[in-house]
């Protein structure tokens, strides 16, 4: 089972998004363990100071590097090992399924949240193994790209959706985007569901899906059709 920790001046923001749906379900059902950290309470000052003006001078303030490694410590003591530990950074890779599917391998991960101007380097030289971003953009903190990784990760743990059929056919699995869906009713606005759907015929349904697949994927990102031919 995988263990994610989160480091975070907002754990509020984070347990928020991670109580509800299908994640708060396998949490309270022990398919997955999220714990939420204050960095806050691993300050020593009477002020919880977090952040500090930057060094150079400059707009904005950065987290500073003690309550950030004091958290992380916390988190090695408690697990009597390193966590893989990840900051969540518009400077990393982009975020991909296949790298959601590598970190879902790991037992347990440690992810950094920055926030403001960033995180003194000296902490992300020592504890941070890698880098991850969610988009060529920048937000106003890590706790959104934190919980879109952890959701990404959770996701694909055993016993966390009905079964790995449930994301072994989407988008992305496969270099793939997925086919269309239809739900009842057969007719809606006079828009009927394609008939071979309705036809109970498992192989000709799953060869239409194929097709679907790839037309849709040629249709909307000829990048990543491309690549699929490419291999296949
Ligand atoms: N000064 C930093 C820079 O230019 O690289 C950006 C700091 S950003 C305003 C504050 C924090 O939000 C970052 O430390 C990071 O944790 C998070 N963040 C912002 N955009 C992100 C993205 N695209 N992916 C992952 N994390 C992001």
């Amino acid at each position: 089972m995988i263990r994610i920790d989160i480091a975070t001046l907002f754990p509020e923001m984070c347990e928020a998004v991670l109580s509800e749906s299908i994640i708060g379900r396998a949490r309270k059902s022990g398919a997955i363990e999220i714990y939420c950290h204050n960095i806050r309470d691993y300050t020593t000052d009477k002020h919880r100071r977090a952040d500090d003006t930057p060094y150079g001078g400059g707009m904005g303030m950065v987290m500073k590097a003690e309550p950030i490694y004091r958290c992380w410590q916390a988190v090695c003591k408690e697990l009597m090992q390193k966590p893989y530990s990840i900051f969540l950074s518009p400077q990393g890779h982009v975020l991909t399924q296949a790298k959601t599917v590598e970190l879902s391998q790991k037992t347990n991960l440690f992810l950094l949240c920055g926030h403001y101007e960033g995180v003194d380097q000296r902490v992300l030289d020592k504890i941070i193994d890698e880098e991850i971003s969610i988009g060529d953009y920048v937000l106003t903190g890590g706790e959104l790209p934190a919980l879109v990784l952890t959701d990404a990760i959770a996701r694909l743990c055993p016993n966390v959706l009905s079964s790995a059929l449930c994301f072994e056919e989407e988008s992305h699995w496969n270099g793939l985007l997925e086919y269309p869906q239809y739900t009842k009713p057969e007719t809606w606005e006079d828009l009927s569901v394609p008939s071979v759907l309705l036809s109970g015929h498992h192989l000709k349904i799953s060869q239409w899906r194929t097709q679907e697949s790839l037309r849709v994927t040629q249709e909307k990102r000829p990048d990543l059709y491309q690549l699929w031919i490419d291999k296949n």
